[in-house]
């Protein structure tokens, strides 16, 4: 492929910058934005840093009518020595160009992606907040702009990179939460998308979200979309339990999205010999790995909150309480090596990170 040059354009007005002891997550936006444009005739072209600002979009544009679109979310963390680290970031784009696939929407270059990126946290770099437990949370995404109403793939993309400084994801540390099994809706069959990052996975689940949260739930647990037997994720992270000493999760069927934190939790396992089995899970095992006393602990993991341990199950009306409501032994390590080798605090026998030369 030849090699791109990325143009810069750089804002007049720079924008105040926020407190950055009270970042919400994803609602302030940097000052610049990267985007890169697709035609049938020029394939990707164009790539560019410009000021970050509103888009031009003609309401045909497919994305807006049959949501052809596909999206990522990784960080960039500050550590102890100002260092910009990038978690496993090729990955990323990796699974873009997955998405790619089941959405029709042709591969994006992920050299140039991954080198796009760098050069926008470069322009960024104030914006990166170097307050404990804070990052730069990266959400790249592509949109199908061709204005036509046919139910057909477009032959004009827009791909995009945008920036948004988040605080720590837990105030107090990480804490459990209840999470309700969910018996009506779904997130994904097999054959669906469930297995891609885009836009219809999320906007299907948001009713069975806010359903729960009226009770006080955090999240739901999804089952399989045919017997709504085996679990599938939680909220949109994947999930662990630990029965009886050995961890299990969800074996990828399609269905499941596979995450970059889920991998990165297999291999650590795996390296602490703690056994490790992906497989299929029916709801009814944990349920009885629950009654005779086995189901030890229970977290979901995802780059938003990284660990997130699971104090409670509601399913059919029963209340299932996991390691007395606290965080457990496997998921507190876990949480700690990890976000200590994306900070820089704790080695990196993996090579996962990725120093962002700021030059
Ligand atoms: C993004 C996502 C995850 C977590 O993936 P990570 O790469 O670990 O952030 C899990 N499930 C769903 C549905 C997701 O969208």
């Amino acid at each position: 492929m030849k090699v791109q040059t990325i143009n810069v354009e750089y804002t007049k007005n720079h924008k105040p910058k926020p407190d950055w002891k009270n970042l919400e997550f994803g609602r302030v936006f940097t000052d610049h934005m990267f985007s890169m444009d697709y035609t049938e005739e020029k394939g990707w072209h164009d790539p560019q840093i410009v000021p970050y600002q509103n888009l031009t979009l003609n309401p045909a544009a497919i994305t807006f009518h049959y949501g052809q679109t596909v999206f990522e979310g990784l960080k960039a963390y500050v550590t102890a020595n100002g260092d910009v680290q990038l978690f496993r970031p090729e990955k990323n784009f990796t699974r873009l160009n997955h998405s790619n696939d089941r959405l029709c929407i042709p591969h994006i270059d992920e050299e140039l992606a991954l080198e796009a990126l760098k050069k926008l946290l470069t322009i960024e770099k104030d914006w990166i907040p170097t307050e404990e437990g804070t990052s730069l949370y990266i959400r790249p995404f592509i949109i199908a702009t061709e204005p036509y109403l046919g139910v057909a793939p477009s032959k004009q993309y827009k791909f995009m990179i945008i920036l948004s400084p988040v605080g720590a994801y837990y105030k107090e540390g990480i804490n459990p939460v209840k999470i309700a099994v969910e018996n009506k809706y779904v997130r994904a069959v097999l054959g669906g998308t469930g297995e891609a990052k885009t836009a219809g996975n999320y906007a299907a689940s948001l009713m069975a979200q806010e359903i729960v949260e009226k009770d006080g739930f955090a999240q739901v647990l999804w089952l399989d979309g045919v017997e709504k037997k085996y679990i599938e994720e939680v909220g949109s992270m994947n999930v662990f339990f630990k029965i009886n000493g050995e961890i299990i999760t969800p074996k990828l069927n399609g269905s499941i999205l596979d995450g970059v934190t889920r991998d990165s939790v297999i291999q650590l396992l795996k390296s602490w010999d703690i056994p490790i089995v992906e497989r299929r899970i029916a709801m009814r095992e944990i349920a009885e790995a629950h009654e005779n006393g086995t189901l030890e602990e229970a977290f979901g993991t995802g780059t938003a909150a990284v660990i997130s341990p699971i104090g409670q199950l509601t399913w059919e009306e029963k209340d299932y309480t996991i390691n007395d409501g606290k965080t457990g032994k496997i998921a507190r390590k876990l949480y700690d090596t990890l976000t200590g080798i994306q900070y820089g605090k704790v080695e990196d026998p993996f090579n996962w990170t990725i120093k962002v030369d700021m030059e």
